[in-house]
């Protein structure tokens, strides 16, 4: 195949770049803060023209949903080989999301919009309990305030916010689950099994996949994600994050690219969500998946490599960059024959993790 290019130079955008190099193909990134096109899995930056990326890159993705209003990225994004370009009109602004779910008739959190400051307090009367989150921008609980029923509103910016928020009902949810799935250039559509999710402080911690007692929920999550693949005429890998109210999927918020919740698919399936995403973007057949029975993904956020990760059964993915509290830099997949392996598997990476995981990691893997 020709190349494909992704927009954004993050790790996401390696590990495509990683996979396409296993699989003979050829992916290269391009870093839109540095205006420098990175060859394949190469540290190697050059720059690049709208010229050079015509002619060398049939097929444009991304793995990120914002870039710079101006310049080449941008250019790149909009252009009709962006196989994420009607994606990236709708999904970055959460307005836009939403009212693509309502007219689609998929459920989701009430909402409205945040016109004027006064508009929290009746969202407040109307909800109860209430979640303000950023039109754009924001990630890994960033841009959103989460306000329990009865709780103390000043914590929110509302007239900084006016004209630029959404407020949500605040969702009493069993689980968090997400779905990861992938759309070919001709339309063939494959999906993951139904993940489940732990968040701290608005960031994702753990996934454990397949997510138990979902066999109801996998078919209505696939057709949800389908349908927004198809209507947004996307192709490569996209995810979905639910949220398990009453035995039924409400859709939290869409990600048109691979997802965290889709790294346990390293070691945890035959395909990984990179294999896939390049095989989508590069027309090879998306034949079915092996899952290799229950997996873990732990991510691994504000912490200095430890050599004694190396010691316990998973596989660690380090992605090398400079550590900042809040900020992931890798994460570990561990895959166990039996629900009770993984428990132990995560019970030894309790011990060798900073504070913070171990109330995660004791986690209920069952139905709870
Ligand atoms: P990501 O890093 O996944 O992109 P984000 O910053 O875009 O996250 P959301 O996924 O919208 O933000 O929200 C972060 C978390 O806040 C959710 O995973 C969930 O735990 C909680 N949350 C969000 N919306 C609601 C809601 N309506 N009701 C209850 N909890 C919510
Ligand atoms: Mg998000
Ligand atoms: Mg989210």
């Amino acid at each position: 195949m020709n190349r494909v290019l992704v927009l954004g130079g993050g790790q996401l955008g390696l590990m495509m770049a990683e996979a396409a190099a296993r699989l003979g193909l050829v992916v290269d990134r391009y870093d839109p803060e540095r205006a420098l096109l990175l060859p394949g899995t190469s540290d190697l930056a050059v720059p690049v023209s709208w010229e050079e990326c015509q002619e060398r890159y049939p097929v444009i993705t991304v793995e990120r949903e914002a870039f710079p209003e101006e310049g080449l990225s941008a250019d790149l994004a909009r252009s009709d080989r962006c196989v994420a370009r009607g994606a990236l009109q709708v999904i970055p602004d959460r307005f836009t999301q939403k009212s693509m779910l309502d007219k689609l008739g998929i459920p989701t959190a009430p909402w409205v919009t945040l016109d004027k400051a006064e508009d929290l307090q009746a969202a407040v009367a109307q909800f109860g309990g209430v979640v303000v989150k950023a039109r754009t921008g924001g990630y890994d609980g960033r841009g959103t305030w989460i306000v329990g029923e009865g709780g103390d509103l000043s914590s929110v910016p509302a007239a900084e916010l006016a004209g630029k928020a959404i407020i949500e009902q605040k969702i009493p949810f069993r689980r968090e689950l997400s779905i990861v799935g992938a759309r070919s250039i001709s339309g063939e559509t494959l999906f993951y099994p139904l993940t489940r999710n732990w968040h701290v402080d608005g960031i994702l911690r753990l996934s454990l996949a397949p997510a138990n007692a979902c066999s109801d929920l996998q078919k209505p999550a696939e057709q949800m994600l389908k349908g927004i693949m198809e209507e947004l005429d996307y192709a490569g890998v996209m995810a979905v994050e639910f949220f398990e109210v009453d035995g039924q999927l409400m859709v939290n918020e869409i990600a048109p690219r691979v997802h965290n919740s889709g790294h346990w698919t390293h070691e945890g399936a035959d395909w990984s969500q990179f294999d896939l995403h390049v095989h989508a973007l590069a027309g090879v057949p998306l034949h079915a998946l092996n899952v290799h029975g229950p997996s873990a993904m732990v991510n691994l956020i504000g912490t200095p490599f430890e050599s004694a990760w190396l010691q316990h059964p998973g596989v660690v993915h380090w992605y090398g960059k400079s550590v900042r509290p809040g900020r992931k830099v890798g994460h570990a997949n561990l895959v166990a024959d039996t629900l009770e392996g993984l428990r132990k598997g995560l019970d030894a990476w309790a011990d060798v993790l900073p504070e913070g995981y171990q109330a995660v990691l004791d986690s209920e893997l069952g139905l709870g």
